[in-house]
This record gives structure tokens, C-alpha cells and sequence, in this order.
């Protein structure tokens, strides 16, 4: 006789514990999901506003070069065409991002490929960096200093709280600079949004799923342990271990969002802020993502915040530290003999969602097939 009531409690309704869920369930296994909140969707829940689905925990465009992830969620509900590109505003003026051609051209009046190599090589020379030590030197070895002071400098300081200086030069070396004029934000091959929103994607994954919203692991783990054969948990791993080892660190976000009167206030998805004095680093205006035509729109301005106890915790400070102590959870996590930890709070790691997709289906493949 099976003595458990599900196969697996699923701790999180996010993409990682929708996504496995959904694996699991389409394998014949029982699952249970659960979530802390009171909506299902974890970061990429959506709230409608004005008949707009607004981001509410920051804009999320999904992009992947990885065809299976891309025909799996396209299978689940499809996606719209839409291509992220985003506009950098520093005085009142506006520059095109990622740095390509047009960035060069707004800021040296070049309007060749070879041109703009020639000065990117000269401002190298004379910058005397070769092995780039840190984000600044990185960003001035890739892009020269003039626009790294433009739109660099303070955007990422405001984003970091720290001095371009102490940041990794990694972080810097993910900005693409392409000599061709695309202003495709994303290399990958695929990108779009679920058409209707996110809340779409979430609600297919979890069809006839047995959800409990406002439900915390933490506050009933006893009863909870006790119903399922396997949890897969996708909180964040320093509370599962009641903080043994120390808390670890994020970065959170403030937003303040507003409807306006007017159909189009910026006339795309994202503008970042790049001067010192404008606290907030982005304006979102949603309705972009899926080609709006309602009467109003809807803004949010996203403002960095310090991390506290209390705070939604957005991004993982993987600084050596944090990582440190993040390795010592992670020792424990593998020695549980029936808890398996995914997604970007167990794993203290920023993933972007297709990562997230990806490593659920794997799991899910792996342990409930
Ligand atoms: P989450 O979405 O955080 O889900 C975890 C869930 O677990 C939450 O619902 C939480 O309430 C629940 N939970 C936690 N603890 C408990 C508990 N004790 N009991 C019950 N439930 C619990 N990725 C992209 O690909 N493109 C983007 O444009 C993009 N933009 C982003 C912008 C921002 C500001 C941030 C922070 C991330 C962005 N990402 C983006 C990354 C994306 O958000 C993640 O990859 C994805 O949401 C991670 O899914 P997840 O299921 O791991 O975590």
C-alpha cells in the first residue's frame, strides 16, 4: 500500500516548480503545488491594469537559443514576435543599446564597421588596459570611456549600490557590442511573450494541478513532509536550513507604477536612466510588450534597493562571500534524501527562465518518469 498522498510537493509556483509540475503530472505522478504567495507564478505573475498586463515584478522577456525549451513553452500557449530592444536616456537624450552602430554613430558620428573598430582600438591603446581587473576597466576596454561614463558609470552603480570599480569585470562582459545596426537586445535565436501574458503560460502548466496559494512551507514543513514522497523545493535554500550557516545576500528592487492618461508615454518597453541624478535605473511601459492599443498606458519606475530580511529577494549577490556560504547550504541540499532543490532562490543563482524551463525538465525527466 502507498502510504503517500502525492508523489511530490512542489515548494513554489514559479516557472521552475510550474514547469516541473506540469513534467511530472504529464508522467502520471501526483503532485501538490504550493506557494507562499497568493498567486501562482512566482516572478513572472502578471496583474492587469487598465487591461494591461503589468510585470509587477520587473519586465521579463523570454529568450533562448535552446529549441527544445522554445517548442516545449510554445507547446504550453504560443508567443507573440515580440524583440526586445532597449533605449539608454542620459540628458534628455536618447542612445540605442545594446552598443552597436547606432550607439557609435550617436556618439563618434562614425557610420562604418571599420571606423568604429579603429576607434574602439584606439581609446584600448590609450586606455593601457589589457587583462580588464573589474567592471569599469572591462567596459572601458570593450566601448571606450566616453560611453562608458555616459551610460555605464552611474546606471550600474544605481543598480549595484557599489563603485563600477568593486564590481566583477564579468558583468561587463556579458553586454554584447556588435559593428552591424541591430539593436536586438538578445544573441539568442529565439525570444518573445506568452500572447496574453505570462499569466497564460502559468495557468496551462498548472491545468489540473492541485495548487494551495498563501501557503508557506515554513509554517506547516511537519504536516507537509508527511503527505509527500519527495519535495522539490524552489525557496530560497538559506531559510530551508534555518539560516545555519548565515543569510545569504540579494539585491532588491522598489516600483512605483502609474497609469497614464495618454496611449503612449516612451514609445517602447524599456528606457534606462543612466544619469546619477534620476534614482530610479528603468521605466517600463508594459503595454509594449504585446503591441497594446488600449486608450491608457501603464509605467513603472524600478528603483534598486538595498536587500533586507523582509524584502522581495531579486538578485543573488554572488560575490566571494556569498558564495562561500551558498556552497555550504548546497553540501547539505545534496546529502537530503528525498528534497530536490531547482530554480534561482535554491540555487542562489540568477537564471534567466529558459535556464529555469530547462533544468526543470531535466529534474522532472531525471526523477518522475
Ligand atoms: P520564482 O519565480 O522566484 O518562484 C519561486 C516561488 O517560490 C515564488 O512564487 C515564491 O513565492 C515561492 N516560495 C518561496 N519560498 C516559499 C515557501 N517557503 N513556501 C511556499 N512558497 C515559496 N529572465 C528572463 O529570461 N528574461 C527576463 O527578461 C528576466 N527579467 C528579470 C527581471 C527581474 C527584475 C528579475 C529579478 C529576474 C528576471 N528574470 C528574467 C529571471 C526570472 O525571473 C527567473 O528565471 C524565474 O522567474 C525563476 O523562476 P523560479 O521558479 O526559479 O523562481
Amino acid at each position: 500500500m502507498n502510504m503517500w498522498e502525492y508523489d511530490f510537493l512542489v515548494v513554489g509556483s514559479g516557472l521552475f516548480g510550474a514547469t516541473f509540475a506540469y513534467k511530472a503530472t504529464k508522467a502520471g505522478k501526483r503532485c501538490l503545488v504550493i506557494d507562499r504567495r497568493d498567486r501562482a507564478g512566482g516572478n513572472v505573475y502578471c496583474e492587469s491594469k487598465e487591461n494591461i498586463n503589468v510585470h509587477i515584478y520587473g519586465a521579463h522577456i523570454f529568450h533562448t537559443s535552446n529549441r527544445m525549451v522554445w517548442e516545449f513553452v510554445n507547446s504550453i500557449t504560443p508567443f507573440n514576435r515580440y524583440c526586445h530592444s532597449v533605449l539608454a536616456k542620459r540628458k534628455n537624450k536618447i542612445y540605442n543599446l545594446p552598443f552597436n552602430m547606432n550607439t557609435f554613430y550617436q556618439f563618434w558620428g562614425v557610420t562604418t564597421p571599420k571606423e568604429a573598430r579603429g576607434i574602439v582600438q584606439k581609446l584600448r591603446a590609450a586606455s593601457g588596459i589589457t587583462a580588464p581587473a573589474n567592471l569599469e576597466e572591462q567596459a572601458v576596454y570593450s566601448v571606450g570611456p566616453e560611453i562608458y561614463e555616459a551610460l555605464i558609470k552611474d546606471y550600474t552603480e544605481k543598480q549595484w549600490g557599489r563603485s563600477a570599480r568593486e564590481l566583477p569585470a564579468e558583468i561587463a562582459r556579458r553586454l554584447p557590442v556588435r559593428f552591424s545596426y541591430d539593436n536586438n537586445y538578445f544573441d539568442d535565436a529565439y525570444q518573445g511573450i506568452p500572447i496574453g501574458g505570462y499569466n497564460n503560460l502559468i495557468g496551462k502548466l498548472l491545468g489540473g494541478i492541485e495548487v494551495r496559494l498563501s501557503c508557506n512551507y515554513f509554517q506547516r514543513r511537519d504536516s507537509l513532509c508527511g503527505i509527500a514522497k519527495n519535495i522539490i523545493f524552489t525557496g530560497r535554500i538559506d531559510e530551508y536550513f534555518e539560516f545555519k550557516y548565515g543569510m545569504l545576500d540579494y539585491r532588491s528592487l522598489r516600483f512605483e507604477t502609474e497609469t497614464m492618461e495618454d496611449d503612449n508615454f516612451q514609445g517602447c518597453s524599456v528606457v534606462n536612466y543612466c544619469d546619477p541624478e534620476t534614482p530610479f535605473t528603468r521605466i517600463i511601459e508594459h503595454k509594449h510588450f504585446e503591441f497594446g492599443r488600449q486608450e491608457k498606458t501603464v509605467i513603472t519606475r524600478e528603483f534598486p534597493l538595498k536587500w533586507e530580511k523582509d524584502l522581495e529577494p531579486y538578485y543573488p549577490v554572488n560575490d566571494e562571500k556569498n558564495n562561500r556560504i551558498f556552497a555550504q547550504y548546497e553540501s547539505l541540499g545534496r546529502a537530503e534524501p528525498r528534497t530536490f532543490f531547482g530554480g534561482r532562490l535554491a540555487e542562489y543563482k540568477y537564471y534567466d527562465m529558459d535556464r529555469v524551463v530547462e533544468n526543470a525538465i531535466t529534474l522532472a525527466r531525471k526523477i518522475a518518469s
